[in-house]
């Protein structure tokens, strides 16, 4: 079934680090060699075997319209003939900047980078910047990309890997990183008045996706925007896969939160490097050119990625497709309750094999692994691609329709029963 695919990785092992550009490709966590693809489309991934896969990874968030969509496959054609890239200003970027702007209203500037690890690293370094302050906090499980100063207890690849802090890093650099549990508004209060005055900024996913989807409790976020406020502290949204995903307006929108700072990824880029981040003015304009604050970027703002964004962006403001994806992802995991535990909001969810609520990261650790892998394995089986981690989240499109999900869904189900003796106790 995988023959292709394995002699593949066979050479890619020569040439390429663990045979990929990016550690959870390698299926290391769930065991087995990883597929190699040779086209999407719409909910569909072919491998070089020409195995066909419901695809539930999308690119890892960004493809939120489905793979290959028609139109914004047409706006990268009708680019590329006019260029690739300039180094120059062209009009696409304020054409984006503006669509991303009016989304979510607390971006009063933007500026594009080339990806989600460049976004969160620049909003540190402006948030202290601007604050005048070294020291900044980040909760367990929470990732921001592979920065220094963000990949401690990052979750996601290095969670897999059992990696939680990478080696490379000098201490005194993560010394300036406080670390404190999601979902804990009381551990964040005592940590502004123990060094409130030395604090920049919080980063934060206002829904976490990075240790598997984990819902804000009540009054987190809130107390969090609060403790900012009332200690001169940044507050920023970590909104890489939940802008565009979860809202039009992306979790801030949806939660009625307002950060000083947004990072942005993924589904802006339409499946192209892309990267942002954005807030007020006032605290924008430290950065270079305007300020002392320096941040650039050789392809930033490229016109392909560009197009590909703003057609993305205009598609979804066309669609709204927000509640139906809602409502088919709800429908789509019901079934599976009494199996597992699963959280979800939007078209995003995990399934944890836990006998418990996975509320923050160590509950999440709890999670059985193992069964994970196994019930990996036997969905690639059956044409399922899910993430290769217990730890990731796992995403529907629009191009997801309904027919697809229950035929799905009911398959899950049964592979879920042959893996989990609790199910049939529930029948
Ligand atoms: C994916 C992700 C990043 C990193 O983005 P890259 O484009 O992979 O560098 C940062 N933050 C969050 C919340 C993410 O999900």
């Amino acid at each position: 079934m995988f023959k292709n695919s394995k002699k593949l990785f066979s050479r890619a092992q020569k040439y390429l680090v663990g045979g990929v550009n990016s550690p959870v490709r390698a299926f290391k966590s769930v065991g087995g060699n990883p597929i190699f693809i040779h086209k999407g489309k719409g909910a569909y991934l072919w491998d070089v075997d020409g195995n066909k896969y419901a695809d539930f990874v999308g690119s890892w968030g960004p493809l939120i319209l489905g793979h290959n969509h028609p139109s914004i496959l047409l706006k990268i054609r009708q680019q590329a003939v006019l260029g690739s890239s300039y180094g120059a200003p062209t009009e696409l970027e304020i054409e984006m900047a503006k669509l991303v702007s009016e989304a979510i209203p607390s971006i009063e500037k933007v500026r594009f980078v080339s990806s989600g690890t460049e976004a969160a690293m620049s909003a540190i370094r402006l948030a202290r910047g601007a604050t005048k302050r070294d020291k900044i906090i980040k909760f367990s499980g929470c990732y921001h990309g592979h920065s220094d100063g963000l990949l401690v207890k990052a979750g996601s690849g290095a969670t897999t890997l059992g990696v939680p802090d990478s080696s490379g890093i000098p201490k005194a650099y993560s010394a300036q990183t406080i670390v404190l549990p999601y979902n804990d508004s009381s551990a964040a209060i005592r940590c502004f008045k123990k060094m409130g005055e030395e604090i920049a900024a919080i980063i934060v996913e206002p829904i976490a996706a990075n240790m598997g989807v984990i819902l804000p409790q009540k009054g987190f976020l809130e107390t969090l925007r609060h403790v900012t406020q009332q200690w001169g502290a940044l507050l920023i949204f970590d909104e890489v896969i939940t802008g565009f995903r979860v809202s039009y307006g992306g979790a801030q929108k949806l939660l009625g939160i307002k950060p000083d700072l947004t990072c942005l990824g993924k589904i802006i880029g339409g499946g192209l490097p892309v990267g942002a981040f954005g807030g007020k003015k006032e605290i924008m304009e430290h950065l270079s050119p305007l300020g002392p604050v320096y941040q650039a970027g050789t392809l930033s703002g490229n016109p392909l990625a560009m197009a590909a964004g703003i057609e993305t962006l205009k598609q979804l403001k066309k669609l709204n497709p927000y509640s139906e994806l809602e409502k088919r992802c709800k429908k789509f995991i019901q079934s599976w309750i009494s199996a597992a535990q699963i959280n979800q909001i939007g078209s995003l969810f995990t399934l944890f094999f836990s006998e418990q609520p996975v509320t923050d990261y160590s509950s999440a650790l709890k999670a059985n692994t193992k069964l994970y892998a196994q019930f990996f394995h036997k969905l690639l089986e059956q044409g399922i691609y899910f993430p290769p981690s217990q730890f990731e989240a796992a995403f529907i499109s629009c191009a997801h329709e309904e027919s697809l999900l229950e035929k799905i869904s009911y398959k899950i189900l049964n592979t879920l029963r042959s893996l989990n003796p609790r199910t049939e106790v529930l029948e």
